[in-house]
């Protein structure tokens, strides 16, 4: 471990410090949003709940201390239900990322080293692509818990041809097209069949994935390439079928300010919606009851605490005819939360273990998701089948398309 005193934090400059304090002054102390903190829940330690870490981050900020432990700040999930919790709006994310950034040096070496390592492993899009393609192939010899987290290719999925006037760009991302190559496409027949066509943008990375593994400079530069990327074609606005990336992309705003981009970083995030928001409940089909399921919806943090969009995915699911059932502290992330499950496993085991037992207290026949880390953390984890949400449309469109046709 590095000594943290090798490593003094850099004075912030004077505008930064400002708007952290700004941003900190609005903390009355309450304490109210521990009690939806899944770290505090899980430890019951002050310090590894909001409020604890907002004490910290200000001492840090202030430079009231010298060599604090960092570790209750690396333990925090991002996953924003403090803020959705807080009465007074305190933006406990955007504090965060300053501290997160101004002290990413004083961290311990090891730590920086498996950061790295995660971002070369998961950023490297056509091994990982190629990995899976692999895993693919041979999954009917992998064991259980591995089959869950294999899922299907593109195999006989086309991306239709733009026909329409309505246009959306749809961001490829980076891991997902790897993982599940079958989503994009199948979320492009599905507004095809809305009447928007989706133009695709990438394979690109939004810049999530390293700015939260602490490269923040590398991943405002693979921001930059995504702005360019978004604010060149010729659709309404942009999205993408990972709600962590659409939440990152939401925020270009914030993560250019202060830079040549800000103007253009605004403009753009104004444009980026969650693709929920492109599908009208009113224009899907009623399935047939033999076809309707018993569903635990799983709202990803970065869609309910970021985007504040679970209750436009839960009216769709209800316009196809499913039925939700009840979930206990739906708010609680299920400890996926971008690389973090790769960073602290053992926590996000436990957050998993938690997350599982309340989503299938009712017996549901499925567990809906909405984010890829999220269905690939929660199948590992579970014992009965774990899909996007935009599974089911797809279902339910292709399937009652095929029955018209017969
Ligand atoms: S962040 Fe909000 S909820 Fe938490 S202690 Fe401060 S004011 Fe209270
Ligand atoms: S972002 Fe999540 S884990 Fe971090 S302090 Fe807030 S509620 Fe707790």
């Amino acid at each position: 471990m590095s000594n943290p005193s090798e490593h003094p934090i850099p004075p912030p400059p004077k505008d930064t410090v400002a708007v952290a304090e700004g941003l900190l002054r609005a903390c009355v102390h309450c304490g109210f949003c521990n009690a939806t903190c899944p770290t505090y829940q899980l430890t019951g330690d002050e310090r590894e709940g909001p409020r604890g870490r907002l004490y910290l981050m200000k001492d840090l900020l202030t430079g009231a201390v010298e060599g604090a432990d960092l570790e209750p700040l690396a333990r925090c999930l991002g996953c924003r239900s403090c803020e959705t919790t807080c009465p007074a709006g305190v933006r406990y994310s955007e504090i965060l990322d300053t501290v997160r950034e101004r002290t990413q040096a004083r961290r311990p070496a090891l730590q920086r080293a498996l950061d790295r390592a995660s971002e070369a492993v998961l950023g490297a899009r056509k091994p990982l692509a190629t990995v899976m393609r692999a895993a693919r192939a041979l999954r009917p010899l992998a064991p259980r818990a591995w089959k869950r987290r294999i899922l299907p290719s593109t195999k006989g999925l086309e991306w239709p041809t733009a026909r329409h006037v309505r246009r959306v760009g749809l961001l490829l991302g980076c891991v997902q097209p790897a993982l599940r190559p079958d989503l994009d496409v199948k979320a492009a027949i599905v507004l095809d069949h809305l009447g928007i066509s989706a133009q695709p943008l990438g394979p690109a990375c939004c810049g999530a994935l390293p700015y939260h593994l602490q490269a923040h400079e590398k991943g405002r530069a693979q921001a930059l390439e995504t702005l360019s990327l978004g604010t060149t074609g010729d659709f309404e606005g942009v999205t993408s079928t990972a709600t962590g990336c659409t939440a990152f992309l939401r925020d270009y705003g914030r993560l250019f300010q202060n830079t040549g981009e800000a103007d253009r970083g605004q403009a753009f995030a104004a444009t980026v919606t969650d693709i929920a928001a492109w599908i009208d409940p009113a224009r899907l089909p009623l399935l047939p009851p033999d076809l309707r399921h018993d569903i635990a919806w799983h709202a990803p943090c970065s869609l309910q605490h970021a985007l504040k969009g679970a209750s436009r995915v839960e009216a769709i699911l209800k316009a196809l005819g499913h039925r939700l059932v009840p979930i206990t502290d739906a708010a609680l992330c299920c400890g996926s939360a971008g690389p973090y499950s790769m960073r602290h496993p053992r926590l996000a085991r436990a957050l998993a273990k938690r997350k599982w037992q309340t989503l299938t207290g009712a017996d549901p026949a499925l567990v809906v998701t909405a984010n890829i880390g999220c269905q690939q953390h929660l199948a590992s984890h579970g014992d009965r089948p774990v899909v996007h949400w935009l599974d089911l449309v797809y279902e339910a469109l292709t399937k009652l398309d095929k029955a018209c046709r017969d």
